[in-house]
């Protein structure tokens, strides 16, 4: 990774292949001599041992400085508090950043830490944020009932219509805010078109006022796209689903230029939304080295649970990225692909079941997912994904129950809509209790 290049001294990771840093990170880290363990030992200290005043006071000083050449003189960073910075952290932030191809990654206690920081370093009293129409649940209870309180409004479109986004944009906006693929139905955005939209309207406006795009790529995961390639600023995970994997912690991240790092940092530090050592460390030596060969395997087996809920009469819609009869089939091509650029659509499922109307599809779904939840045994009724264990949920009546019945319709959420988001199972282990349960409640 460039972070990490010292000149005159060749990076011997050059040539390897993403996964293989995926896996292996730096290696031996000059931010803790740890180089005779096979893997990180957990740092388990909330607070550091200091050799003097002075180093000490050279730590602080140097804490969120690292742009600034002229303060920071020490080799290796001196720690003295886990909420400014441990070890743990240190290495999965540098393959953090590394997955995604950005400068620089600061990581939060959860995803939600994560948006709520990168959105606190954008904005300040007055700005106004474009937001998508759909959002993950959270996001838009952040967005509605708290950031107004601060004076920072935001506007709702729908970011396939970019021609209404820019409408929208006003000289308050400071900040364009997307999901793709969306929470729960997979619409895609066209990042690279939204990167150059905002390129084209930053080119007449001065550094304070200029717009930052921000995408939160945790349906996809890195494995399947990387927005700063097509021109995005930021970019947010929660950690706590793919990249996680196993479903152990809750975890954020936030990837960025590298100019951001300190306020990231500094921002951290003062609302104290640290992601603990014990969860970063799972991320480390677990999640992030196996996230390449769990997204191979998982996007595999949801291609083909697509194809089989294509069959199902009972069945009106299937959303998958890699469907040839998803609506956004060519965009999906062409921005979601892995790291030796195959096309990667992803483990997300969304499906819809008929009814005569949308309470009668409301009753079919829900009928559906408690025989699930009764009787399956490769499916689990649980929120959350990129999970190893295939969950199922109803968005209907659970992470989008807040949106009333009718504006769920209008965001495209359809009552009889579920969705899966797909697990290490094999697919004919998934495919069938989901065959039992259509047969038993149709
Ligand atoms: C889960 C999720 C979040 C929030 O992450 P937490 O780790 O639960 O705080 C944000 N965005 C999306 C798309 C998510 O799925």
């Amino acid at each position: 990774m460039e972070k990490s290049k010292k000149p005159g001294k060749p990076d011997v990771r050059d040539g390897y292949s993403t996964e293989a840093h995926l896996i292996y990170g730096r290696m031996h880290d000059p931010n803790w001599d740890y180089s005779h363990h096979l893997l990180p030992p957990i740092s388990s200290s909330a607070t550091f041992r200091l050799d003097s005043a002075q180093r000490g006071a050279q730590g602080f000083t140097e804490f969120a400085h690292s742009s600034d050449e002229l303060k920071v003189t020490s080799r290796a960073p001196i720690y003295i508090y886990d909420r400014l910075g441990e070890p743990n952290k240190d290495m999965l932030e540098e393959n953090l950043a590394y997955a995604e191809g950005g400068d620089t990654a600061v990581t939060y206690a959860s995803g939600m830490a994560a948006i709520s920081a990168v959105l606190g370093i954008l904005t300040g009293s007055g700005s106004e944020i474009v937001a998508d129409k759909v959002l993950y649940g959270c996001t838009y209870s952040l967005l509605t009932n708290w950031y107004p309180r601060l004076k920072v409004q935001t506007r709702f479109v729908d970011f396939s219509n970019l021609a209404e986004v820019k409408r929208n944009i006003t000289k308050h906006t400071r900040v364009l805010y997307m999901e793709s693929p969306v929470n729960p139905t997979l619409r895609l955005t066209d990042l690279k078109a939204v990167a150059a939209m905002t390129a084209e309207i930053n080119s007449g406006r001065t550094e304070e006022t200029r717009i930052y795009t921000v995408v939160d790529s945790t349906f996809a995961s890195p494995f399947c796209q990387r927005p700063i390639s097509l021109g995005i600023d930021f970019v947010v995970h929660s950690l706590t689903k793919a990249i996680g994997g196993f479903g152990t912690d809750i975890g954020g991240v936030v990837i960025g230029p590298r100019w951001s790092r300190d306020m990231l940092m500094l921002y951290r530090k003062d609302y104290g939304g640290v992601l603990s050592a014990k969860s970063a460390w799972p991320v480390l030596v677990q999640g992030l080295p196996s996230l390449a060969v769990r997204m191979r395997q998982m996007q595999k087996t949801a291609m083909t649970v697509a194809e089989f809920l294509m069959t199902r009469p009972e069945i009106g819609c299937v959303r998958y990225p890699g469907l040839a009869s998803f609506p956004q089939a060519e965009l999906a091509h062409r921005q979601m692909v892995d790291y030796e650029g195959n096309f990667a659509p992803g483990a997300m499922i969304f499906f819809v079941l008929k009814g005569d109307n949308p309470q009668a599809s409301l009753k079919c779904a829900e009928r559906f997912i408690n025989h699930v939840a009764e009787h399956a045994y490769c499916i689990t009724l649980a929120v959350s994904l990129g999970n190893i264990r295939t969950l199922i949920e109803h968005p209907g009546s659970m992470t989008h129950s807040a949106i009333p019945a009718e504006d769920q319709i209008m965001k495209g959420i359809d009552p009889g809509g579920i969705r899966l988001a797909i697990g290490l199972e094999q697919p004919e282990d998934v495919i069938r209790d989901l065959r039992h349960s259509l047969d038993c409640t149709h």
